[in-house]
């Protein structure tokens, strides 16, 4: 057998009942294929896919806290630490009631890739919560925050690993984070990034995920002679991803015609109304239905549905598992022509493949939504100079990754004989410098 197949075997074998970690390992190496089965007797013996795969470290933890009736609450919480080759471990924080560890042992598994390709010194990590925010007091989101964090605080630091937000976890939950590691160590440090600015945000952080998105889809297009200008665009999810990404995508000149939430999703002809959404989601916390509500002509639809409609470009910014097969073949039928990923894993294997069989241009999550980390290195960057940059000196970094990111999958595609398969592209590149610093530090 094969070291990928024996590797593949051994890690689902050894992690049961974590779908989502067995999905994102195999899709990394299925690509690696040509890389490791070209000194394959040498990876073997170093072990590296079986060290690869198996995190560094993995905290569990419980946290319990009391909510507005006086009831103390239990949550399960996690920070896998998972590879620490080429810098601190770096990666956000989710809370949503889906979380589990194998979970987070997947967004942690690409997040190792994902923090490669930004060329910064970060290495990969993920953690989170099945706590969900939603629906909660402000109260009862700081009695946990400042629960998580207390047990928290003693694995991470500036130098050690730093934490971010992701799904459920915006300002105002780094900021109650943030306020008790302070509390609890005294110390004033770039911990966590996608703080508020008067404690050591970088600009552009909040926005830099959807506009890195953007910034790479554009190049992708440019590069096959497409201008994004004029385009219809889907955007799935209203959160901080897909906000970003309806903003910039409409900047550049797209229309951006879709939104939506886990209960279902707004088809604005006229384009979507990101000042609304923004209305909406960040300052009332409120529902899509809202939207409807706000703006007659806007349909509302409940349940899935985005993929459905006919545009260009598909930008799924949810969650993992957002777009199967049968979406994929709506938007083939459709005439689409590239899907970029926002959210982390959000098209299923078969659906990747399908696309890709069928010329659209697919870029991993992995790849283009690596802005929002390569912020959060920029942030780091600041806290340690004690300086803050300019909007437009971070939104050019940003651009600046964005397009490089884009040509270092392409090259290393076209080395690696797979032209245009982005997803081979961008697990080799990202691959190749965290094996070359694994090797050179030894056996640990
Ligand atoms: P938010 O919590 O801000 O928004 C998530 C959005 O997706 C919400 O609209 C939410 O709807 C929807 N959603 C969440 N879970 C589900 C589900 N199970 N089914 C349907 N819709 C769902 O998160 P972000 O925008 O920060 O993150 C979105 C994705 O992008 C995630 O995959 C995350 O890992 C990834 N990502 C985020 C980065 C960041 O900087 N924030 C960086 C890189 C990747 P509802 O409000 O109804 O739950």
């Amino acid at each position: 057998m094969s070291y990928v197949d024996e590797v593949l075997e051994r890690v689902i074998a050894q992690n049961p009942a974590q779908p989502e970690f067995h999905q994102a390992v195999k899709e990394v190496l299925e690509s690696l294929r040509v890389v490791i089965e070209a000194d394959e007797e040498k990876y073997r013996k170093e072990a590296l896919l079986e060290r690869l795969t198996t995190p560094d470290r993995q905290i569990l933890f419980r946290v319990a806290w009391v909510d507005d009736k006086g009831q103390t609450q239990v949550n399960n919480a996690f920070r896998v630490q998972f590879n620490d080759a080429i810098g601190p471990y770096k990666g956000g924080l989710r809370f949503h009631p889906s979380v589990n560890l194998g979970i987070i042992k997947f967004l942690g598994f690409e997040q190792i890739f994902k923090n490669s390709l930004t060329g910064l010194p970060i290495g990969g990590g993920k953690g989170g919560s099945d706590f969900d925010p939603k629906g909660k007091s402000d109260r009862e989101v700081m009695a946990f925050c400042q629960s998580f964090m207390t047990e928290l605080y003693k694995y991470i630091g500036k130098d050690v690993d730093v934490p971010a937000g992701d799904i459920g976890v915006g300002a105002r939950e780094i900021g109650f984070l943030y306020g008790q590691y302070k509390r609890i160590t005294n110390l004033y440090e770039g911990v966590l990034t996608g703080k508020g600015l008067s404690y050591g945000g970088s600009l552009v952080r909040t926005q830099a995920t959807g506009y890195g998105l953007v910034y790479l889809t554009e190049e992708l297009l440019k590069c096959h002679g497409i201008d994004l200008a004029g385009k219809v665009v889907a955007v799935s999810g209203a959160g901080n991803v897909a906000t970003y990404a309806i903003e910039k995508a409409e900047q550049l000149g797209a229309k951006v015609v879709t939104c939506s939430d886990s209960n279902g999703w707004i088809y604005d002809h006229d384009g979507i109304d990101v000042a609304l959404l923004k209305d909406i989601k960040e300052v009332r916390r409120a529902r899509l239905t809202e939207y409807a509500a706000a703006k007659p002509n806007a349909e509302y639809h409940e349940g899935k549905g985005v993929w459905s409609v006919k545009v260009d470009v598909a930008l799924p910014c949810a969650t993992q598992n957002e777009l199967n097969l049968d979406d994929a073949k709506a938007l083939v039928a459709n005439g689409a022509m590239a899907v970029v990923e926002g959210a982390n894993m959000p098209t299923t294997l078969e659906a990747t493949q399908y696309l890709q069989e069928n010329g659209i241009l697919f870029v991993p999550g992995k790849a283009s939504n690596a802005g929002g980390v390569a912020t959060s290195a920029l942030e780091m960057s600041q806290n340690s100079e004690r300086l803050s940059w300019t909007a437009e000196e971070v939104d050019a970094k940003l651009k600046g990754i964005m397009v490089n990111i884009y040509h270092n999958i392409d090259d290393a595609s076209k080395k690696y004989g797979m032209e245009g398969n982005y997803v081979a592209g961008a697990n080799i590149a990202g691959f190749l410098k965290v094996v070359n610093a694994m090797e050179a530090q030894g056996i640990v």
